[in-house]
């Protein structure tokens, strides 16, 4: 960690992390656009090779605008150790497949990202991995599936697009007990709201493409955990099959680290404002926010989590049809399946995101024809209102 890092506050940590200047002294993180690097002799390869000196010498392996990257991020989450990946699904996955083989079990929730879904339905009973879900929000159901030996649980909290939660802390000692690694995609909490690790996880993983991007331009991921657990499953995986975020790419999240905070704390005050708004509509079937008293575990929000996050999800009355007009008829929001952006996005998890879902496991999971996810933006929370008004009075 860069000197002070460990006694910084937060937003000290979010500017100044991992900054490592170049002998130019430049004020900025400097862009190392470069793949290799040069060895000042043939016995200084030879000890990088061999691990005994830590200089850089491939970016597969590491970059310096990278470090500057990885380090800001695990000062930010209190992790020992940051690796920086191509993408969100390049992190969870490099995470769940640097310690399993075949053999092995995995439980996971099954309120999970689309490709997180996919990953542990298809691909890892593929090559030999047992896998199970569980409903998230079931303690009972956790109990039963972890009663067994596992090798890994991964879970999302809160998920898409119902915001349901997962008591982190209660599946960790579960996940514990059965012998397994607890991974953590905590991506709609974001950095600032939730500490899977505090709360007893041994692994974070994140898409930075979302909130720590944050103004949808670079895809990339992370993944943190104990140097103990990084330097034995992880690195090794990393270094021989090559995940690893684009300088360029981490040059954009370093800086973008820099307005976490200002950014999120917006967004999450206009996504509660605009929750009350919907839930006092006509319309509205329904509105889930984790921050309001109404979400069903909205207890268990406050125990685990120190903001809401940007994400409001609500059921419009007229199923489908009725969804289609309001998205159709936004003006400022826009319709996209990404999220975390400055710009206010929406979508259709029905038909979209969660299309591939069997319909009887969309339904229990609560995502009817009729719900619409917002990704609440930067944008003034009375246009956003405003928008949602005129686009709801189409519905008619
Ligand atoms: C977007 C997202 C991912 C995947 O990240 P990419 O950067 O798109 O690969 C995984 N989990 C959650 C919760 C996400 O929102």
């Amino acid at each position: 960690m860069t000197s002070g890092a460990s006694h910084w506050r937060r937003a000290t940590r979010l500017v100044r992390a991992g900054l490592n200047r170049s002998p130019n002294n430049e004020t900025a993180e400097a862009l190392y656009l470069n793949s290799g690097f040069v060895f000042n002799s043939a016995a200084e390869a030879e000890a990088a090779f061999k691990g005994e000196n830590d200089v850089y010498m491939y970016s597969r392996y590491g970059n310096p605008t990278v470090s500057v990257f990885e380090e800001r991020l695990a000062a930010l989450e209190g992790a020992q150790m940051c690796r920086a990946t191509s993408t969100g699904m390049a992190a969870i996955f490099s995470a769940l497949a640097c310690q399993l083989k075949s053999g092995d079990r995995v439980v996971a929730a099954r309120e999970l990202f689309g490709s997180c879904h996919h990953i542990v339905s298809k691909i890892l009973p593929k090559w030999g991995v047992e896998t199970e879900f569980v409903k998230g929000t079931d303690p009972a159901a956790w109990e039963a599936a972890l009663s067994r030996p596992a090798k890994a649980v991964l879970l999302e909290s809160p998920s898409n697009p119902m915001l349901d939660l997962v008591d982190v802390a209660a599946v960790a000692d579960l996940a514990h007990a059965a012998g397994a690694t607890l991974i953590v995609d905590n991506v709609f909490a974001t950095p600032l709201y939730q500490s899977p690790l505090a709360l007893g996880a041994d692994v974070v993983v994140y898409s930075a493409t979302k909130h720590i991007d944050g103004h949808g331009r670079c895809l990339g991921g992370a993944v943190l955990g104990s140097a103990d657990w990084m330097n034995e499953h992880f690195i090794p995986f990393y270094r021989n099959t090559g995940p690893s975020m684009s300088p360029f790419n981490a040059w954009v999240m370093a800086k973008s680290l820099e307005t976490l905070e200002l950014r999120v704390d917006r967004m999450s005050a206009t996504a509660a404002m605009v929750a009350d708004w919907l839930s006092a509509h006509e319309k509205i079937l329904q509105v889930r926010y984790p921050g309001r008293a109404d979400h069903p575990q909205h207890g268990l929000a406050i125990r685990q989590m120190s903001g809401f996050g940007s994400l409001v999800t609500m059921e419009v009355a007229g199923g489908k049809d009725a969804a289609f007009a309001v998205l159709d008829a936004l003006s400022v929001i826009d319709l996209s399946n990404n999220l975390g952006d400055a710009k206010s996005l929406a979508c259709h998890p029905a038909t979209t995101t969660h299309s591939k879902l069997p319909v009887e496991e969309r339904m229990d999971c609560g995502i009817t024809d009729g719900v619409i996810r917002i990704s609440i933006g930067l944008e003034h929370p009375d246009d956003l209102t405003e928008d949602l008004a005129q686009a709801l009075a189409a519905t008619s």
